[in-house]
């Protein structure tokens, strides 16, 4: 394990949500519902820093929850199972690409991790079968690819008006969910945000405060559902300000939020 190795920490008296960076700008999650000590992991990038972190905890695994089928959230997954055996849980709609599952899940789904209450959400839209994670008693979500910090999956495979209304399902949440998505791209994605959205003095600090962050190596990732509602331009087709920089103050919200993923992709 490299020196400069570390993991970011939430702790609550509820439960513990560990953030570990894989890869090169992956993350995968550790969820502990602390009244049972049951303990999910969310995307398996590689194996390696997931084992040193169970095994430096001294926790079992219970449960792996896998958001969708690309190498860089399941490639971990044979080596780790041979050392820390759990149930597997990712969509039913995806299993033909997913590793075997133990647990196929569909949108509307719940079930429990200890005490804790799991509801599942499709939000296809980078992949068709992509699943977020809803954790109200942990404040959490898991959303991975599909609504990210300060951006959104690029559509490899839904159409853009798949992904708005993914991103739909998921703009209710409350204001203090921590958004636990799977890359640390918030950097560029700062740039582009402004690109859209100029004169969004929420989103001129949150872009100060990721320089920082990241200048100091801090993650910047999760982040919180309120800050993203607030900058996220993904997240903010029904803003005027936003439509009028982009020239599309008449336009649907489905329309805005087209525009706005094609000028990403060509960022
Ligand atoms: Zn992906
Ligand atoms: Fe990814």
């Amino acid at each position: 394990m490299p020196s400069d190795h570390h993991v970011e920490v939430v702790e609550t008296d509820s439960h513990t949500l560990v953030t570990i960076p894989c890869l090169s700008d992956n993350y995968a999650y550790l969820l502990r519902d602390n009244t049972s000590g049951n303990v999910a992991l969310v995307d398996v990038p590689e194996a390696g820093p997931i084992k040193a972190e169970l095994d430096r905890r001294g926790w079992n695994l219970n449960q792996i929850w896998l958001t969708h089928h690309h190498y860089d959230h399941i490639d971990g997954l044979p080596k780790l199972l041979k050392t820390h055996a759990a149930p597997v849980y990712g969509a039913r709609a995806d299993a033909a690409r997913l590793p075997d599952l133990d647990v196929s899940l569909s949108e509307g789904d719940t079930f429990a991790l200890g005490g804790l209450e799991v509801q599942v959400f499709d939000v296809s839209g980078h992949t068709i079968g992509h699943l977020a994670f809803f954790v109200p008693g942990a404040k959490a979500a898991f959303t991975a690819d599909s609504l990210m910090a300060l951006g959104c999956g690029r559509l490899f495979e839904g159409t853009p008006a798949l992904m708005h209304a993914s991103l739909e399902k998921m703009r209710d949440w409350p204001d203090d969910t921590l958004v636990c998505s799977g890359h640390e791209y918030t950097v560029s994605n700062a740039k582009f945000a402004l690109s859209v959205d100029p004169d969004n003095a929420d989103l001129k600090q949150r872009a100060k405060d990721i320089s920082t962050a990241r200048a100091e190596n801090r993650f910047t990732v999760p982040s919180l559902m309120s800050l993203e509602r607030a900058t996220n331009p993904f997240l903010r087709s029904n803003d005027p300000a936003l439509r009028a920089a982009i020239g599309m103050a008449d336009a649907t919200d489905a329309e805005v939020f087209a525009e706005v993923r094609k000028r990403k992709d060509s960022f």
